[in-house]
């Protein structure tokens, strides 16, 4: 298949926000596609050669990508870092001196998705020294024979630049109308998708063996199971509407959330966005399988960082100290941590998802042997709000951020937010009661004490329906100057020349960035606003949602994709019960 028609409908996406439209391009694309390509195009799409847990990345030094450029063009290096610069996007700059080439020589042969994918990846497992040179002899001959447009893209992919918004649910549509006819069946490959958390693998059985072969998609080890979320609650009243009058309440500690996969000898670990950070605990990797009386299975766990001597939980912060990648031994000695266990989705051959919460707690208690190390989150079945509130006491004294409040009889609803769980947080209790984990869209450069850095934060909700980022607020405090200098760092990398078609503001930031980079914020209020777009004419024509006096709490959230952030119906939601709450006070 030629790759041509991939670039083609990327480029036809690229100019383009509009959900339904960006579907139809993509149903376009997988019905041209053979069965057999279908996984090699959807990862590409995504400018992916794998899932993201199998962690293969095509990673290229942009120096390199210059390189390989000039050979296979002729054009002198210097020349094309000019043109880089002044365009401000490699693939972009690709596609000028492709083009220029053209005017001197003839194209050769068509390229293949099969041919940029198997490349792609051959480029990927090159290691050592001399892989430098392999690579630049892999890019330049595709880049060789690749039109202005085909080069655009493989430039973006190669440099890990695609970003263009093809959101997996936008793609399990396509999917879904491609290959049984309707968008009705989308909820079957969600299912799938959420079980085995790989676009590639459902597509190929969809468009090979048709709807049916997606009820067989079983829970298994070394494949991510997408994590079941909560929903809010500010008290335990409502909790007791949500739930009835008997529920589990357990600890809610403020960690990082860890997917734990076993089988006999081998441990996989995979955070809440499904990212394999198994190299982040080597600790967790030699202890765990002495706690567990089971050696096929999959748990999940808070990991908490502890202060040793007095067993005192100690805030998420700390657990920064383990995303690095060479002295990681140094790291797990200074900073050690609890693995806390609160629920299990396979044992010994069989998926736990669809059991009752009660009967997988059982099996949990069943199978994991406590020590100071691996224990199993405190829990105890709640009746009334005095109970709840005995224990929300209990557990912010211990160090903990609130309650999980879960349904007796509810199964793991993977990749689900969903009232089966509710999180009942201290600071809920207070102004707007939760934080928000909101995506950096832009900056503003700082004065006085912050010249040289950035001064305010321009931050957007993630809007799952239309596959945006909104703005919804422009946020200068809370910062320190350590963190000051970490965003200028961290948010040199994600700069944009142009504003992402995906970003909505009505502010003009000094810099934009791609959407990102997640920070966990706090507000009294949500108001309506003319600037900010979140929400956007839902409330009221013409106006957005925007948070009021917001501040940073000091928390990037590193394991948290963009798509994770804090949605727009989220934000709705906890902008109608401010709602219920001031007309409830005004009642007094
Ligand atoms: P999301 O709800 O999207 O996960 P979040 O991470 O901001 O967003 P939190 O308010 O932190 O949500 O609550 C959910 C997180 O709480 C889980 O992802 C998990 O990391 C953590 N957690 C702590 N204790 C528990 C528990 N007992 N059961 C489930 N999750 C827990």
């Amino acid at each position: 298949m030629k790759f041509s028609l991939v670039a083609d409908t990327l480029g036809y996406m690229e100019s383009t926000t509009k959900r339904l439209e960006l579907t139809q391009h993509l149903v376009d694309l997988f019905k041209k596609t053979p069965p057999e390509i279908i996984p090699k195009v959807v990862y590409l799409l995504q400018g992916k050669l794998r899932p993201d847990h199998e962690g293969v990345e095509v990673g290229v030094a942009e120096k390199i990508a210059v390189r390989a450029l000039s050979k296979s063009t002729g054009i002198p290096v210097t020349k094309i870092e000019r043109e880089y610069k002044k365009v401000g996007d490699f693939g972009q700059a690709t596609a000028t001196i492709l083009e220029q080439k053209m005017q001197t020589t003839f194209l050769k042969e068509d390229i293949t998705v099969e041919r940029v994918y198997d490349t792609l990846f051959k480029i990927a497992e090159l290691k050592g020294n001399r892989s430098q040179d392999m690579k630049m002899k892999y890019i330049s001959s595709l880049l060789n024979d690749s039109s202005p447009i085909e080069g655009r893209f493989i430039a973006k992919i190669i440099t890990a630049n695609l970003r263009l918004g093809i959101a997996d649910y936008t793609i399990l549509d396509a999917l879904s109308i491609a290959f049984t006819g309707s968008k009705e069946n989308r909820p079957l490959l969600e299912h799938a998708y959420n079980v085995c958390s790989d676009l590639g693998k459902v597509s190929e059985s969809v468009s090979k063996e048709g709807i049916e072969s997606l009820k067989h998609f079983q829970v298994s080890v070394f494949s991510p199971v997408r994590p079941m979320l909560a929903e809010r609650v500010k008290s335990p009243q409502e909790a007791r509407e949500k739930m009835g009058n008997q529920f589990a309440a357990e600890y809610k500690l403020d960690g990082e959330r860890v997917q734990i996969h076993i089988e006999k000898d081998r441990v996989v670990l995979y955070s809440r966005s499904l990212e394999n950070i198994t190299s982040y605990y080597p600790d967790i990797v030699e202890k765990i399988t002495k706690s567990i009386k089971s050696s096929r299975i999959i748990l999940e766990a808070e990991a908490v960082a502890i202060n040793e001597d007095t067993g005192e939980f100690l805030p998420f912060q700390e657990l920064m100290h383990r995303r690095r990648k060479y002295n990681i031994a140094k790291a797990v000695q200074e900073y050690p941590i609890t693995v806390n266990f609160f629920d299990v989705m396979f044992i010994d051959g069989k998926s736990c998802l669809d059991m009752t919460y009660s009967e997988r707690r059982r099996i949990l208690e069943s199978v994991v042997v406590e020590d100071a190390f691996a224990r199993i989150m405190p829990m105890t079945i709640v009746r009334t709000d005095d109970e709840v509130e005995d224990f929300l006491e209990n557990a912010i004294n211990s160090g903990c951020e609130g309650l999980m409040l879960k349904q007796l009889d509810s199964p793991y609803r993977a990749g689900a937010r969903a009232s089966n769980w509710l999180k009942l947080k201290r600071e809920y209790r207070n102004e707007l009661g939760d934080s928000l984990d909101l995506v950096v869209i832009g900056a503003f450069y700082g004065r006085g004490r912050r010249t040289g850095r950035y001064g305010a934060l321009l931050l957007s909700a993630y809007d799952e329906d239309s596959d945006s980022y909104p703005s919804v607020c422009k946020v200068g405090t809370g910062f320190t100057d350590e963190s000051l200098d970490q965003f200028y760092q961290i948010l040199s990398d994600k700069i944009v020349v142009k504003k992402d078609p995906r970003v909505d503001s009505g502010l003009e930031a000094d810099v934009w960035f791609e959407p990102e980079v997640v920070i966990e914020i706090v507000a009294s209020e949500i108001t309506l606003s003319p600037i900010h777009k979140v929400a956007q004419d839902k409330i009221r024509k013409g106006s957005g949602l925007a948070l009021r006096f917001p501040k940073f709490t000091g928390k990037i959230r590193f394991e948290k994709t963009p798509e994770n952030a804090t949605s727009v119906n989220e934000i709705i939601t906890m902008y109608n019960n401010q709602k219920k709450v001031i007309q409830s006070e005004k009642q007094f």
